[in-house]
């Protein structure tokens, strides 16, 4: 009750004192003018300090004047043609103009009331509102949205974003590329509407990670292309921030297969002997040893051959280096197709050494393939004349089959191999010993 009187008398005071009404004229932050109106003449009737101030006009120099009078006449059809229109509709008129004031483009929100006498508009109150920051605030902002977009798409990367809901945000051209979606498509969405269950579990638990622990994030992952194909993708990812809080995630994805794929090469190649395309000592050692841990675990036996090709210093000698590495290749084939099982492993061991590992082969099995080895190299019949021990090449062999445990060392067992070896060697060569 009391706030309702209390407005009504300000609003008697405010039509029965002239001096308020100048008050707040002069004093409210909005633009005001107004306009009389005489036979479809416009004559400022008076302007308000926040009108001066935001458009450069002084109050005395306007008052009383045609519009005519003060601005050009380009500005005057701007101006006289809402004021018409107001005249016309007898409504109140909104609209959003620009103003070119001492040469600069301003934007203004104007709204012009017209004031009824006998039907007649004699008067129009305007009230106008600089929005130019607002516009030029807006345009910046999609001029750094269009450069942002330009930006990503250009990257050949594929990117996108996430809200902190961990829901799609957008993606740029190479995401929608790659992956053969539409970034509107996948706006709102989170990654088990969009990726196989078992891939999704894993960016879902990636991404909750990352949240947890805001930094960078970089983890390899597979992924499936448009194409249906699985691809090896590093996925580099951050968190971004507004006003300090955590308000999304942006990832970005590098395609690794290629290399992945070369890594693979070349770590086969690092293991495998030029020359006989078997494995090399450092392969042999890799796998062997892997190969002698699994024995333990499953309580197995190790078939070990240590191989040594006999007098072939003579061989070189006799033949050329190079005859010498044709006769290792033939040797090296020979041996490899003398151990049948896939899980066998055969490599050369030095110069014109190799070993074998048979997987829960016990000494029967070795003699076996020991017998088998001696006489594939010896049908080979690579001729060797300046040898004491027979007219074509031959290799001497020591092997053992031993329990695998966990107290002994591979590295032991290979080394009695070896001994076994020397042993044949002084018994005659051309044959082997256990
Ligand atoms: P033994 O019957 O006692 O084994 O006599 P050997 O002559 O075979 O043994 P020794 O260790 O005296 O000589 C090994 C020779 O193997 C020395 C070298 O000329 C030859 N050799 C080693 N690596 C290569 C290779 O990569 N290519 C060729 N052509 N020869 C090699
Ligand atoms: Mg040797
Ligand atoms: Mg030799």
């Amino acid at each position: 009750m009391k706030e309702k009187n209390n407005s009504e008398r300000i609003v008697k005071n405010f039509f029965e004192k002239k001096e308020a009404f100048e008050i707040i004229f002069d004093n409210i932050d909005i633009g005001l003018f107004i306009i009389n109106v005489v036979n479809n003449e416009f004559y400022v009737d008076s302007i308000n300090k926040a009108y001066e101030k935001a458009t450069g006009f002084k109050k005395d120099d306007v008052k009383n004047k045609n519009i005519k009078e003060i601005v050009d006449t380009k500005l005057y059809h701007a101006f006289t043609s809402n004021y018409q229109e107001c005249i016309t509709k007898k409504e109140i008129l909104e609209y959003e103009e620009i103003l070119f004031i001492n040469s600069k483009r301003t934007y203004w929100f104007t709204r012009l009331i017209p004031l009824i006498e006998n039907e007649k508009v004699v008067k129009i109150i305007g009230t106008s509102v600089p929005v130019t920051e607002y516009k030029n605030s807006e345009k910046e902002a999609r001029k750094r949205e269009s450069f942002l977009k330009t930006l990503l798409d250009t990257i050949p990367n594929p990117i996108f974003y996430k809200d902190e809901n961990l829901r799609y945000l957008g993606c740029n051209k190479a995401f929608e590329e790659v992956l053969g979606v539409k970034s509107q498509d996948i706006v709102g969405k989170n990654v088990f509407e969009l990726s196989p269950k078992e891939l999704a579990e894993k960016y879902y638990e990636k991404d909750i990670e990352l949240l947890k622990n805001p930094y960078t994030q970089q983890y390899e992952a597979q992924v499936k292309d448009a194409n249906g194909q699985y691809r090896d993708i590093l996925f580099n990812k951050a968190v971004y921030e507004i006003d300090g809080e955590i308000a999304g995630i942006i990832g970005i994805m590098l395609d690794i297969t290629e290399l992945k794929s070369y890594q693979r090469i070349l770590k086969e190649l690092s293991l495998h002997d030029e020359l006989t395309q078997i494995y090399n000592k450092r392969g042999i050692n890799e796998l062997s040893h892997s190969m002698y841990k699994e024995l333990i675990r499953n309580k197995g036996i190790l078939g070990i051959l240590m191989i040594d090709i006999d007098n072939f210093k003579k061989y070189n000698d006799t033949y050329g280096h190079q005859e010498g590495d044709v006769c290792l290749r033939k040797i090296a084939q020979a041996i490899k197709k003398s151990c049948n099982r896939p899980r066998d492993l055969v490599g050369r061991y030095g110069g014109e050494e190799f070993i074998v590992f048979l997987p829960n082969t016990d000494i029967k099995g070795v003699i076996v393939v020991a017998n088998r080895i001696l006489k594939n190299i010896r049908n080979l019949k690579i001729p060797h004349e300046s040898s004491p021990t027979a007219d074509v090449v031959t290799v001497s062999i020591g092997a053992l089959s031993i329990p695998c445990d966990k107290n002994t060392e591979l590295d032991m067992h290979v080394f009695m191999a070896d001994n076994l070896l020397y042993k044949a060697k002084k018994n005659g060569r051309n044959r082997y010993e256990v």
